[in-house]
């Protein structure tokens, strides 16, 4: 089923350009496209998950439908088009999302072909319907093979925009008849602004989720503080247990690990942290650039036993296994490699 705005839950994501946060050039490009009559027909949103790729899809939408648009082509947020985008029930902004049925989520040629079916008629309110497709990795083949007909022969007073991490998800069929535009990751200032501003968090609390989101506020938003200071804690009793540990409470650690995804991608990422801030510190960075500021007295003690090689090979034992990870390798066996590399740096360490 193509579905309508009404499924754009958050009322929370923006629907105008003014309140888009960074974003600017990919802004700067789409006005001056409007401005020009140049507007695509398609285009393909890159970047990573909660950079506002869906925010300014629909303010592009509000913008397009708007009766009374803002100087500067804005939606006015008041004219009935806008009172609609609001509330989710615009009729020409559909969102495009993988269905669950199966074990992995995906979109299906149905919702394909019930979206071009609309596309045989006016947008329905008379401005122009718009279309977000997201992930648009999630096609299925064929979905992607029924979209290709809607991009060869664009419809009028159609727009297209498809979401995606990369390129490297797409058929290049798809691609080539896009118009690409880039969504950089956030400015860590800003991320730590509107989370200091939303969630009233302390200037390190906020520092430590947004080291850990990779410039998406989205992602530092659906963080939490309390549980992840508390997996922190875990992370560096383990990074700790296993330098000195037997190859036994290694392959143990490796076995409880594996078991949850989002327990291994902490666990690497909070390492990762660690071993990174004490090269910074090393380096005589500011404390102000830490990840875990919070923990500054435990690194300082890490770093008065100073061995800078150690936790550099530590740090990239930990960014090879997460690329192990993410080209879909056994999990225990990457951490079992994994846990034992990090004991064989301790130990070395231990033995000098
Ligand atoms: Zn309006």
């Amino acid at each position: 089923m193509a579905k309508t705005g009404s499924d754009i839950s958050s009322g929370q994501s923006p629907m105008f350009f003014r309140d888009i946060l960074g974003q600017e050039r990919v802004l700067g490009h789409l006005r001056a496209a409007w401005k020009g009559g140049r507007l695509a027909h398609a285009y393909l949103f890159l970047g990573p998950e909660g950079v506002g790729r869906e925010s300014v899809a629909r303010a592009l939408a509000a913008a397009l439908n708007c009766t009374q648009p803002a100087a500067e082509w804005d939606a006015c947020g008041e004219c009935p088009s806008c009172k609609r985008m609001a509330a989710g029930t615009h009729a020409d902004f559909l969102v495009i999302r993988p269905t669950s049925e199966h074990r992995q989520p995906q979109i299906k040629i149905g919702q394909i072909r019930e979206f071009r079916r609309l596309t045989a008629y006016p947008p329905m309110e008379g401005g122009w319907r718009v279309a977000l497709i997201k992930p648009a990795e999630d096609m299925q083949p064929e979905a992607a093979n029924a979209l290709l007909k809607t991009l060869e022969e664009p419809p009028e007073r159609h727009l297209l925009i498809l979401a995606a991490g990369s390129e490297a998800g797409l058929y290049q069929t798809i691609v080539s008849r896009c118009q690409k535009l880039s969504f950089s990751p956030l400015p860590s200032a800003l991320v730590i602004r509107e989370l200091q501003a939303r969630r009233g968090l302390s200037r390190e609390a906020a520092g430590f989720l947004t080291a850990l989101s990779g410039g998406s506020l989205g992602r530092a938003l659906a963080l939490n503080p309390e549980e992840l200071a508390e997996q922190r804690r875990q992370v560096f009793a383990d990074l700790e247990k296993m330098a000195r540990g037997s190859a036994t409470a290694v392959l143990d650690w490796a076995k409880r690990l594996a078991k949850n995804k989002q327990e291994v991608d902490n666990f690497l990422l909070l390492a990762q942290m660690r071993y990174r801030d004490l090269l910074l510190l090393e380096c005589g960075a500011a404390s102000g650039l830490l990840a875990h500021q919070d923990c500054a007295a435990d690194l300082e003690k890490e770093k008065a036993r100073g061995n800078p090689e150690i936790w550099f090979a530590s740090f990239a034992a930990l960014a090879a296994a997460h690329r192990q990870l993410q080209a879909n390798l056994n999990p225990q066996l990457t951490l079992d490699i994994l846990g034992l590399r990090l004991q064989h740096q301790g130990v070395s360490h231990e033995s000098r």
